[in-house]
Parts: C-alpha cells; structure tokens; sequence
C-alpha cells in the first residue's frame, strides 16, 4: 500500500523500522536512513523483511530531497533529533510528500520548544495538497489521542487535564536517560509551565511535586510538574479546559545526578573552549553515557503513561483516567528495545498507518487530537499499547 522513508536509526527508529517490518499489508517498502548508515544496517538484521538503509544528513536539504527522490516514499517518518524537524518538512514541500515526527522542533542553541515553527508551514503543506502529522509518539502523541477520546467519549466539557508519565522500570545505570540524553536533559531542567484561566504559568524546573498512586502493582510515586509540548496544542484545539499539566515520575538517583551535573556545568548548552577548541558540555556529556538504545536488555519494570480528566458530563461531575501500561522486558522480547523507545515507535507507525489508509488525511499540518481518535485506539490495542478507562 505505502512506501515509508524512516529517518533517525536510534532507539525509537529501530522500534519504528521493526513494527513498519511487522505491518506488510500498509507498509510495502521501507527505507530506514540516518547519519550513521552503520546503525541502519545493523537494525536491518534484526528485521523479519529486508529493508533498504541510506546515509543522509538531516539537515541538509539538498541532500535529503536527493535521497527522497531516490526512495520515492509516501510518507517520511521523522524520529531523528528535533533540530531536524524543521529541515524535514523543507524537503517533503520541495518532493510532495507527507511528513510525521514524534517531537516538536527546538533550535539547537536555545532550550526552548514550541509548535509555532511548524504550524507555520500550515499554508505551505495545505498549498501543496500534502499532511504533516505532528508529534504522533507517546507524550507528545497517544496522550493527544486519549484526551480526544475523553472529549468525545466521556466528556461534555473537560475542566482539568493532567497528563501522568511514569517510568517504573531500572536498567541497573547510576545514571541513564531513556531517551536521547541532549533532548532528555534540555526538557528535565527547563521551567515548569502549566495552563490556567486560560494564561500560562511558570515555575521553577521541577518545583511542583505531588505522590500518585498508579494502577496495577505499580503504587504511589513522587511526579513532578514539567513543561511539555501537548499541553500547547491541545489547550488550543480542546475548547475550555481551565488547567492542564504535565507530569513525570524520577528517581531521587536520577535527581542527585542531575543536579550535581547541573552545578558543575555539564547540562550548559553554549560552547566552551576546550583545548583549543570549542565544545557544547551537554554533548559531551552524550557522548559519555550510555545510548539509549543500549538498554533495552538491561531495563526491567513497566511504564504507565495516562490522562487523569476531570469534567461535565450530562451536568454532572466526573473524573476519569486512561492509560497504558507497557513492560520493558516484554518490549525488548519483541523488538530489542526498552518501553520508552517503544511506547515512542509504536504510535509513530501508527500514525503514519492512519495517514496511508486515509483513516486520517488532511492538508496543512496537524496535532493528533484533530483527528477522529476511533481507528488509532483501535490500532494501540491491536499493535502492543493496550489501554485502560476507569471512572473514578
Ligand atoms: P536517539 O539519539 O537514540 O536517535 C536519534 C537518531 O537520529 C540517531 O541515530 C542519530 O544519528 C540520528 N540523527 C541525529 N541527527 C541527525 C541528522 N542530522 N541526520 C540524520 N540523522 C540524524 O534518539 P531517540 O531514538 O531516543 O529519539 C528520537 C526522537 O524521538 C527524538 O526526537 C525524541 O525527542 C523523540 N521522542 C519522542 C517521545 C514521545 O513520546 N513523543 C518520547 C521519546 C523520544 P547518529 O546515530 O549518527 O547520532
């Protein structure tokens, strides 16, 4: 049916290309490319079906409308860096063709991201009669998907949103990010924000801290108030909701490490000189610890990602959650990687499903929850993210 050119051959690219691999009756042709073709190949070999690996330089345009008009795909699926984003959707506009990513764009040398750079190239990808879907991962990504399904299911109105991320498992590390490190630690120690009354509000990084008690086993934890890009589209696209809020469970671990990292500079992001030359200490830092994708046989334990919504329905109060609960060693079982590579992966196939069956089409660029959330909860339960509803 369709043709898809995956781009970005690490932790959640190696869950894209398997479950894209597992999907032949939507995904004819596959093509995975990264800056490392090394990468590409050796995720190749763990793949059910061949597929064709490329080298490209995300950000360099010429180089990658090169390779598209090569590939030929209908759709590129973009689980690179979210510097690339931008870059990207430049060369789907010059070549025709769709685009998904899983992250919203953030420039590089400033710790700051939000939506306007791509709704942006709205008028352009509508001119052109072409879709992008953006941030079809997790959170960004099903969190989207599951609050539409509230609104359309539960709710009249929804009152409050929180978004809930924990990560129950432990690869064993003193200190590891579960995902890229740089784009990882940027988000960790940037300001809260929240919605309220229809204004943002700012706190210090990680100053708002409740206990949640997750489902099935997983008990009460500490999650902390973070800034994170859904609550930007969807207090735009989801008429009325007073407060919404992100939060994330760490280990106390993971905080020592992260603040004594933070106090001796090596979370900055401007360039210093180091022997003669100037390094950024936050990819340096990278380079240091261990890559993502290196933990899949490590990690144990489960993730539960959901939405507590709180809101009217026929004029009477209700308070409703609905998550996923995904097993890390389950997921390594499966596709050689950890939960968060795979909760991230799985959506993106997904999404790009829904686009090449024309489930979910539109011109311009789009946020998840635009669309009809039926046919994607449908496909979370059938692809390995089932999901749970309770009224509380
Ligand atoms: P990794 O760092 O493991 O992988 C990123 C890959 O992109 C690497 O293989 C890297 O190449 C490649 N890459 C980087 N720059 C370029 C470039 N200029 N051209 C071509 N390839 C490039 O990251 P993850 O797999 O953990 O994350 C991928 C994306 O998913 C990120 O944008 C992240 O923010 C997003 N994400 C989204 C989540 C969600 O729920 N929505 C959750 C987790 C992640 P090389 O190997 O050569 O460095």
């Amino acid at each position: 049916m369709g043709n898809v050119l995956i781009i970005g051959a690490g932790g959640v690219g190696q869950v894209v290309a398997f479950k894209c691999a597992k999907t032949p009756e939507v995904f004819d042709r596959i093509c995975l490319a990264s800056r490392t073709k090394e990468k590409c190949d050796a995720i190749a070999t763990l793949l059910p079906r061949p597929v064709q690996t490329a080298q490209v330089d995300a950000d360099n345009v010429p180089e990658l409308v090169s390779l598209i008009k090569t590939v030929k795909p209908d759709v590129i699926i973009n689980v690179a860096l979210p510097y690339q984003d931008l870059h990207i959707m430049d060369a789907c506009l010059e070549t025709g063709v769709d685009y998904l990513d899983t992250a919203n764009y953030e420039p590089l040398d400033e710790a700051r991201f939000c939506y306007k750079w791509q709704w942006d190239y709205h008028e352009r990808f509508k001119d052109k009669g072409l879709m992008a879907l953006l941030g079809s991962g997790f959170d960004p990504g099903v969190t989207n998907v599951f609050t539409a399904w509230a609104m359309k299911n539960h709710f009249d109105e929804i009152n409050t949103l929180d978004i809930i991320d924990c990560n129950a498992g432990d690869h064993g590390y003193p200190f590891a990010t579960n995902f890229n490190p740089e784009i990882n630690i940027r988000e960790v120690t940037a300001k809260g924000r929240f919605w309220e009354n229809g204004t943002w509000v700012e706190t210090d990084p990680l100053y708002v801290s409740e206990t949640f008690d997750f489902p099935e086993g997983i008990g009460p934890k500490k999650i902390y108030l973070m800034y994170h890009e859904e609550l930007e589209s969807l207090t735009k696209h989801i008429k009325g909701i007073q407060r919404a809020r992100f939060f994330m469970t760490f280990s106390d671990n993971y905080l020592k490490h992260l603040e004594v990292l933070q106090n001796v500079g090596m979370t900055r992001i401007d360039p210093v000189m180091y022997q003669g030359r100037e390094i950024v200490p936050l990819q340096f830092l990278k380079a240091v610890l261990p890559d993502p994708a290196s933990l899949g046989p490590v990690t144990k334990g489960r993730t539960c990602i959901g939405c507590l919504v709180k809101g009217k329905k026929d004029g009477r109060e209700k308070t409703y959650y609905i998550y996923n609960i995904c097993d890390h060693e389950a997921c390594y079982k499966e596709v050689k990687s950890q939960a968060i590579s795979y909760t991230t992966g799985v959506p993106a196939m997904i999404g790009a499903m829904m686009m090449l069956t024309g489930k979910w089409r539109g011109k311009g660029v789009f946020n998840m929850e635009e669309f009809d959330p039926e046919p994607f909860m449908e496909q979370l339960n059938l692809r390995g993210l089932p999901w749970t509803e309770t009224i509380l």
